[in-house]
């Protein structure tokens, strides 16, 4: 029943465990109708009787059923909020968390004050605050400050079927926290809101909860969603078949709204602009929203091109569209297009070879709503495909995996999955990483289809043959067990979690992987090193129970990876903390330019592309500095980059001229008023502030910034092949690192590209055509044994002839430093 056709309860009817309190809201009669249509509110006494009996409980819907929007509603409604005791809510995804506060106060008609978000950089959480929506990374902070997270009444944790890291981590602290809150008396439940996918890792996890929480499921009216699978074997040009698909959908089939997932924000943009042209849409202004250039230019062709038609398909107008499907009913068919890979598929229309030359000429009858969808879009440009496309035209939302669980865009009828997706891969061992384009789960697939189905039934057009599905892995394997684990390895060690493998992950990383992790923090000194050996022998490997060093509890406190927090900790010294800063959060942030080595689309772009990559070789030249400078390589870039824009106010205009992306140009500013926060209060006395006028460094300061870089990324050391040891041509201009077997080379992109300095540091190796290092310093050999002896292996002067090289130990070999100790160096002074 819903909640607000029933009159608010007395007190005494209520039972002594739940809070004694029925918050009235007042909600607008639109978003009444619209919420009793949710298959969650026919659930809501279930789910809070649930809550009520018990600490922890588990929430599984589909997704769009209402579980975000809802339960938090339901708590408030319920009295679980207070301005002593917030409802807190965490969101894997950005996005996420800033769309449901807004959603959430909307349906609630209560301020953003009330109704609040907190991301890492910012929120508008205040005294007011009864819901908190936030990232999971902002909730594991607060454990940090307050383990019992006592401001907290209760926690929902949404998308755990996401798995994110942080997701998994927290579930396991709060497993903790829940039965400690008990014990002191006041209460703290967990629920645990996923879409109905492998719950069993948290339900059937006894470290995990020795008692099973209760399942609630609450099903969904999903409408039938017929699968079209391709009949051919998938085509390596998804994108372009992509394009052709929507085309078809378009100019064929009745209205409703189209979704199309890629893997990239390249292709997102890519295939917008196709779509853009072949379907212009010139209401420019529409919803206040300022178009991009892009549409912009798709309106202008427009105007001069039509109207062309190209293909002799049957033209559809808009006014004749009805809501009917074209074989909606027709059931026998939609089983067989399961069976056989589409055959009889209404799209099964074959275009010929007049589909080549279309995107060229506009197709004036059918007005096209193109917008693109992804995590790093702007949020007013991610919030556009909330609202109903301008009237007379269909609404097509080009997007990436957000889409696929996170954010519900209504009105879709139509998905287009290209099967694929983009993640993330790292080695192991080495911590190489690549992103990959791969297949995507079974899982993943079924979650995509489903977005056809929630206000209508629908169809979606897998671009690829139901083989190929029957192929894919079953379930995406959770993020934590494909990523170094460093990071997390510190954090847990600062909240004295000392045994990590003791941890009740949901799922827990490789051995390989924590073994990896310990040695790091060790070698950068956050950990206490083991009796004896640097390296870990097989018992402590088994335990890894190094306890937290004062430089590892300092580096812990900053919001970045352990390397660069090492960087954090030296910083101190020579004035060097403001640089050390800079250059930490444009590493952090990464991606400070715009990508200009995209394909492009078109020849105009292409010109557009090549002007604008000129124009950003040029400005890194400039911001690279002179002399010695230079040698401080792309982190000198990335200090001269922020250093310029901050000069220019932070300028949007100034970003898109220099090519640098206005976004990350944004973030790198938070994060350095964050990590300067943190320093000051992390050493009272040093007042630091955020100077939007720095001077460069000095020589002598970029020497210092060059050893403190490098001091943390000891494990990140290359050493450049030199011409009289080439055996193998695959060698030349390469560089040997301590680690890998493989040659890796300077980025083209690098400031370094050309100077190739004997001995670098690197940010991070990325595997594309090659392994290329970005982020590239340059070093001195002789620093090496003096800064990172822990890296070295120290040889005969007079049996190793080459004084410095990487050897297959993954160290350094080199001299004892006496022979190279300079007068001057000063060993760099730590924080706190
Ligand atoms: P779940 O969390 O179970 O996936 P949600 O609570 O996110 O479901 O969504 C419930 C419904 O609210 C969906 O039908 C969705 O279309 C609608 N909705 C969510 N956010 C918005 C928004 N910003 N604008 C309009 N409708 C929205
Ligand atoms: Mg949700």
């Amino acid at each position: 029943k819903p909640p607000n056709d029933t009159p608010p309860k007395k007190p005494s009817e209520i039972p002594s465990s739940q809070p004694a309190i029925f918050i009235p809201v007042d909600r607008s009669p639109d978003i009444q109708e619209a919420r009793l249509k949710l298959p969650i509110l026919a659930e809501e006494q279930v789910i809070m009787e649930a809550i009520k009996e018990n600490p922890v409980v588990v929430l599984c819907g589909e997704t769009g059923s209402g579980k975000t929007t809802q339960v938090p509603q339901f708590l408030y409604e319920a009295g679980y909020g207070s301005e002593n005791d917030v409802i807190g809510i965490t969101e894997p995804r950005r996005v996420a968390a800033i769309a449901m506060s807004q959603r959430v106060a909307l349906e609630m008609n209560l301020p953003q004050s009330v109704i609040s978000y907190q991301i890492r950089y910012e929120g508008n959480v205040s005294n007011e605050t009864k819901t908190k929506f936030m990232t999971d990374g902002v909730l594991l902070k607060e454990i940090q400050k307050d383990f019992l997270l006592t401001r907290y009444r209760v926690v929902i944790i949404d998308e755990a079927h996401e798995r994110s890291v942080y997701t998994d981590i927290l579930i396991g602290l709060l497993s903790r926290i829940v039965p400690l809150r008990a014990k002191k008396g006041s209460p703290l439940k967990l629920i645990i809101m996923s879409a109905t996918l492998r719950i069993e890792d948290f339900t059937e996890n006894k470290r995990l909860f020795p008692v099973p929480p209760p399942v609630i499921k609450v099903d969904a009216r999903q409408f039938p969603v017929t699968v079209h699978f391709n009949k051919r074997t998938p085509l390596e040009d998804y994108a372009g078949e992509c394009y052709r698909k929507v085309c078809k959908i378009h100019r064929m089939l009745p209205a409703g709204g189209i979704l199309i997932f890629l893997t990239g924000q390249a292709e997102v943009h890519s295939l917008c602009r196709r779509l853009r042209k072949t379907f212009p849409f010139c209401g420019r202004n529409y919803h206040n929203a300022t178009e991009d250039e892009d549409s912009q230019e798709a309106v202008r062709r427009f105007k001069k091109s039509r109207p062309k038609k190209t293909m002799n398909l049957p033209k559809i107008d808009l006014a004749s569209y009805s809501a009917q499907p074209l074989d909606e009913g027709d059931e026998d068919r939609e089983a067989a297009d399961d069976e056989e890979d589409g055959s009889g598929s209404d799209l099964d229309i074959d275009l010929g070879d007049e589909g080549a030359e279309e995107d060229e000429k506009a197709d004036s009858s059918l007005p096209l709503f193109v917008l693109p969808l992804y995590s790093l879009l702007a949020p007013e440009k991610q919030a556009k495909v909330f609202r109903p496309p301008p009237p007379g035209t269909r609404l097509c939302v080009v997007a990436t995996n957000v889409a696929e669980t996170s954010l519900t865009i209504p009105g879709i009828k139509y998905v287009v999955d290209c099967g694929k997706v983009k993640k993330r891969y790292y080695d192991k061992v080495t911590g190489v990483s690549s992103f990959r384009v791969d297949w995507t789960s079974q899982a993943s697939a079924n979650q995509r289809a489903g977005r056809a189905g929630r206000t209508e039934p629908g169809h979606c057009y897998r671009l690829y043959s139901s083989a190929v599905f029957a192929d894919f892995e079953q379930f995406s394997p959770p993020e934590i067990t494909r990523r170094p684990v460093e990071d997390l390895v510190l954090q847990m060690k600062d909240l004295n979690i000392e045994k990590v493998v003791n941890f009740p992950f949901p799922t827990p990383p490789s051995a390989d992987a924590l073994i990896a992790a310990e040695e790091l923090l060790i070698s950068l000194g956050a950990l206490q090193e083991p009796p004896k050996t640097g390296r870990l022998n097989d018992l402590q490997k088994a335990k890894l129970s190094s306890p937290i060093t004062p430089l590892g509890k300092t580096m812990a406190s900053f919001p970045v990876a352990p390397r660069y927090a090492k960087m954090l900790a030296l910083g101190r010294q020579h004035e060097c903390l403001p640089y050390v800063i800079t250059i930490v959060a444009a590493m952090t942030v990464r991606e400070l330019f715009e990508e200009v080595d995209r394909p492009a689309v078109s020849d105009e772009e292409k010109e557009l592309l090549k002007g604008k990559k000129a124009r950003v070789l040029q400005m890194q030249r400039i911001w690279a500095g002179q002399g010695s400078a230079q040698k401080l390589g792309d982190l000198m870039v990335m200090l001269g980059a922020v250093g310029a824009c901050e000069y220019s106010g932070l300028e949007p205009k100034f970003c898109e001229r220099n090519g640098l992306r206005f976004k990350a140009m944004l973030e790198i500013r938070r994060l350095r008023g964050q990590l300067t926060t943190t320093v000051n209060s992390l050493c009272p006395d040093t007042h630091l502030y955020l100077d939007s006028k720095m001077n460069p460094p000095t020589e002598s300061q970029v020497t210092y910034l060059r050893q403190i870089v490098m001091s943390g990324l000891g494990d990140h050391i290359a050493r450049r092949i030199r011409q009289e040891e080439l055996l193998d041509e695959k060698w030349r201009n390469a560089y040997k690192t301590p680690l890998l077997e493989e040659p890796v080379f300077i980025h083209p992109n690098s400031a370094l590209f050309r100077q190739l300095p004997d001995f670098v540091v690197y940010q991070e190796i990325m595997e594309t055509t090659k392994m290329y290092m970005k982020g590239v310093s340059a070093i001195e050999a002789e620093w090496i044994p003096i800064l990172l002896p822990q890296y070295c292996h120290f040889g005969n002067p007079l049996e190793d002839p080459p004084p410095f090289y990487c050897s297959e130990t993954g160290r350094v070999k080199c001299h004892r430093p006496s022979t190279f100790y300079r007068v001057g160096w000063q060993l760099p002074a730590v924080v706190a």
